[in-house]
């Protein structure tokens, strides 16, 4: 079913670029295993999506190890608390994409520094103004990312966002358009350390429409693993709890 589910999203993904005049390799696909079990996301793997993220970094220590010999690169795509980011760099993250605030990612610079290490980043953009939402305000995303430039082990990569998530798809399009104006916005300053070329945007309901909008990395999570147990508001809204 997996192997099924992801020859579908690939076939969607050709077909969207098909209409936007894309092609379908600009488009990555990162596969969100939150609460997926560990003999599932290996199943992904083998089939050669090796692209994954998770959303809590207690989840990620959970399943790391068992994924390691399928080779994965892992994001992280989950609010990230500051008192987090030193499990978080235990793990071979290729790039965080969640970096919505000053603070977090001063503490992040800091302690890579300390490690000699860099890190790729995607600022995260509110574009939906829902306030269960996290990420940086549009308005406040340009400072936002000069800001960052100034922390060298920081290289930012691009911007991300999660569309209103509505009945009606359409409603994700605006969010996306503005994902892609704000990149080019801050394209032209051209800021050193700072390079634009990724969008992360698109989820299983709104992808199309993502990549007829521009995005290089599309989310999926149910598509391909099937509905979740927990409601989205317990990784998109730090108040609620699991009923
Ligand atoms: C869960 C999640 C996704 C995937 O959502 P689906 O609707 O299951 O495809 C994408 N991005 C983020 C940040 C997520 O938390």
């Amino acid at each position: 079913m997996i192997t099924r589910n992801l020859q579908a999203i690939s076939q969607r993904i050709k077909n969207a670029c098909t209409k936007a005049g894309r092609n379908p390799h600009e488009v990555k696909i990162l596969l969100a295993t939150k609460t997926v079990a560990v003999d599932r996301i290996q199943l992904a793997l083998q089939a050669g999506y090796t692209l994954i993220a998770e959303n809590k970094v207690q989840e990620l220590s959970h399943k790391y190890t068992a994924l390691q010999q399928f080779h994965p690169t892992h994001h992280f795509i989950g609010h990230l608390q500051t008192n987090k980011i030193k499990d978080l760099l235990r793990y071979n993250i290729a790039c965080i994409q969640s970096i919505d605030r000053f603070d977090l990612a001063c503490k992040l610079h800091q302690r890579l520094q300390a490690q000699e290490r860099t890190m790729d980043i995607l600022i995260q953009v509110n574009t939906s103004a829902e306030e269960s939402k996290f990420g940086v305000a549009p308005e406040r995303t340009i400072d936002l990312v000069q800001q960052i430039s100034n922390l060298t082990s920081l290289k930012i990569k691009g911007l991300m966002t999660i569309g209103l998530l509505s009945a009606d798809r359409e409603q994700a399009r605006p969010c996306f358009r503005l994902l892609k104006q704000l990149q080019q916005q801050i394209r032209v300053v051209n800021m050193p350390n700072v390079s634009m070329s990724e969008l992360s945007m698109g989820m299983s309901a709104d992808l199309d429409i993502a990549i007829e909008e521009g995005a290089t990395i599309v989310r999926i999570g149910t598509a391909v693993f099937g509905e979740r147990n927990y409601p989205d508001s317990y990784y998109w809204n730090e108040s609620a709890t699991i009923q």
